[in-house]
């Protein structure tokens, strides 16, 4: 950290500074003071992430305070140079093998999540989703069917041998995704920055991976930050990308793919891109899922129905037949982007396929 003292303070802001540091647990030792013609320049030595930036910013005669570690470190390549992966019960690995995670909305009924399930796996899917607590903005409408949604997830993970994945929303349900074995805990756009309930899931024992998507008024920092509360207990992070809401109201969502490629260049968890909350909009869907990973994602999470003109929630957004186009495009962009040979690429393919 260094601190730049305003032009005005003189040797009095510089000895007050020092004598801030020392009530904060660092000695003159620690110290490298920097006296320019104009400016005092203090630079912190060894780890300065305890300090308050804020209370040295408010001191009237410091100008400006820089922090020069990134505060994020853990989640950091500069520390920690290879890309997370996340093992699942079909062998897939999230991070290494392309991810496509499809699924309804919502779970709806055993005959919609089962013809759904099928249709997925048979097109492609390594990670089947269904949504059994819905956050919905008007609270009368489906809210999912809870538990029960969460006993028919466990029960088609058999059926068709995908791991699953489903939002979680309070605290209180942890022992119900613990009981069914839900194999990817999603939080949500707007749990992303509910830190009582983050803290509270980076504490369970024996964690399952989590799918944390970026609320649409959260920022990269604020991410990392949620990332980062979770690491702390969990290391199984994955984020997720699903858009900005934007003063144009044609499309539900803008999707942020700078916030992709920002992420996969300077942080090691691995990124799904969500075309289907970040665009509303079916037709936008498989093209905004193709641009989600030519910008680095390591796989798309979509939503497919089986019957999309009657599903409960997000219908519009919902893929039917287009899923299956959608797959061999994906997996296109995702070997050509890899770099991976004809051979490596057929194996993948291969496995792709056992693992279905
Ligand atoms: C979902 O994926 O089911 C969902 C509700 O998405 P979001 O939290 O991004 O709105
Ligand atoms: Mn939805």
């Amino acid at each position: 950290m260094i601190i730049q003292l305003k032009a005005s303070a003189g040797k009095s802001g510089l000895e007050k500074v020092v004598s801030h540091l020392a009530k904060d647990g660092v000695p003159r030792q620690r110290l490298d003071i920097f006296s320019g013609d104009t400016y005092n320049l203090v630079g912190i030595k060894g780890d300065a992430s305890k300090l308050d930036l804020g209370k040295y910013q408010a001191l009237d005669y410091v100008f400006t305070v820089h922090r020069i570690s990134d505060p994020f470190k853990e989640l950091s390549r500069q520390f920690h140079p290879d890309d997370t992966l996340v093992e699942l019960r079909n062998g897939h690995c999230v991070g290494r093998d392309l991810s496509i995670i499809a699924g309804p909305c919502a779970i709806e009924s055993r005959e919609q999540l089962f013809k759904t399930a099928e249709m997925v796996a048979r097109a492609g899917a390594n990670i089947l989703r269904g949504g059994a607590f819905k956050p919905r903005t008007i609270h009368r409408s489906f809210q999912g069917l809870g538990e029960d949604g969460l006993k028919l997830l466990a029960e088609v993970r058999e059926a068709v041998g995908l791991p699953v994945v489903s939002e979680i929303m309070d605290a209180r349900d942890i022992p119900l995704f613990v009981d069914y074995d839900i194999d990817i805990w999603q939080v949500g756009a707007r749990n992303c920055l509910n830190y009582t309930f983050l803290d509270a899931l980076s504490q369970v024992p024996n964690p399952k991976p989590i799918l944390l998507k970026r609320g649409d008024h959260v920022s990269v920092s604020e991410l990392l930050g949620a990332a980062l509360r979770l690491y702390e207990g969990n290391q199984q992070v994955i984020l997720c990308e699903r858009g900005d809401k934007t003063a144009d109201k044609v499309h539900r969502n803008v999707l942020n793919l700078n916030n992709v490629s920002y992420l996969k260049h300077h942080y090691h968890l691995p990124v799904i891109v969500d075309p289907s909350h970040g665009t509303g909009v079916r037709e936008l869907v498989v093209d905004l899922g193709m641009a989600g990973l030519a910008a680095g994602a390591d796989g798309l999470m979509v939503e497919v129905h089986y019957q999309p003109e009657h599903a409960l929630c997000d219908g519009a957004q919902s893929l039917n037949h287009e899923f299956g186009s959608m797959v061999p495009l994906a997996s296109t962009i995702f070997q050509a982007r890899s770099g991976l040979g004809a051979a490596q690429a057929a194996e993948c393919s291969v496995l792709a396929a056992t693992a279905r």
